[in-house]
């Protein structure tokens, strides 16, 4: 389904709840989209010009979506995402009517957020090498114009994505435009105790898992939020393959919980 959502408004269904550590980005984000669209009239009041675009950058599985999301949920604003390099083949020579359209589409379901996932491959620094470069400088072109078009564009609100924030065109960087950039860490351990909290709300889970254990683990090192989804997911397949074993052998089965020995098993499975 969300290959069919893609370019298209939607209402994400998360919120902070779904968000684990990365505090002080939650409360940049908080200042930059969702108080300016929740409460216009207060950074007016005060002089204060609507804000530009954000650009989230860091490694991958972070949670730079996953914030691009809840902001947009929390401030009650349509949601819109592109991937920079979906744009670019589905729509082969067509991509800067692409993005017009995709700000268009935002104009007229606002207040949206846009999320333009992967931008460098979407805004790559112009003037490269390659044959390729002759399209998407048209296309950087194309998204510089509708960026600059801010002043009118009322409640649409850009939030951006990359790993690779060096390679993007420095155009796009400058003041009105993109100029907020919020870097999304690796979590440490504390962060990584928060993220599994997070994302355990809705799983069984048994007394004996200690979260923070799992959090300091030695094999957890350097692990990102998306690394954490994968131990949890690879712990409940754990126990749901031991606990079709159980009824196979004896027609009960023990209670269906993810128990500490699933997580000790998963850890040693997640690379
Ligand atoms: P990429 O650069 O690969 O696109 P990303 O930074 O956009 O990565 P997400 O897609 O947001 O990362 O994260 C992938 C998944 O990892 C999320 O759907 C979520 O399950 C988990 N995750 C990552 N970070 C967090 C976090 N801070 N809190 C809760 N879950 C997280």
């Amino acid at each position: 389904p969300s290959a069919l959502r893609e370019g298209f408004a939607t209402r994400p269904d998360v919120s902070w709840d779904n968000v684990g550590s990365l505090e002080a980005v939650r409360e940049e984000m908080m200042m930059a989209v969702v108080e300016p669209i929740r409460r216009p009239e207060m950074f007016t009041s005060l002089g204060l010009n609507a804000p530009s675009g954000v650009l989230l950058y860091g490694p991958p599985g972070c949670g730079k979506t996953l914030l691009a999301r809840a902001v947009a949920a929390e401030s009650g604003a349509n949601f819109i995402s592109v991937k920079g390099p979906e744009l670019l083949s589905k729509y082969v020579g067509d991509s800067e009517l692409a993005v017009r359209k995709v700000f268009a589409r935002a104009r007229s379901s606002s207040p949206c957020v846009i999320f333009f996932d992967e931008l460098d491959a979407l805004a790559p620094r112009r003037g490269g090498k390659g044959g390729e470069s002759g399209a998407s400088e048209r296309v950087v072109n194309m998204l510089l114009t509708e960026m600059d078009g801010f002043s009118e564009r009322k409640q649409v609100f850009l939030v951006a994505a990359t790993n690779r924030p060096d390679i993007i065109d420095p155009a796009m960087l400058r003041p009105g435009r993109l100029d907020k950039l919020v870097y999304v860490p690796l979590p440490d351990q504390r962060g990584r105790a928060s993220i599994l909290k997070t994302l355990i709300r809705n799983v069984k889970i048994a007394e004996d898992v200690d979260t923070e254990a799992v959090s300091a683990s030695p094999k957890c090192e350097g692990f990102s939020g998306a690394d954490l989804q994968s131990v949890i997911r690879t712990a409940g397949e754990r126990a749901l393959r031991e606990r079709l074993k159980d009824e196979e052998i004896d027609g009960i089965g023990t209670g269906l919980f993810i128990r500490r020995k699933h997580f000790d098993q998963a850890l040693e499975l997640v690379l």
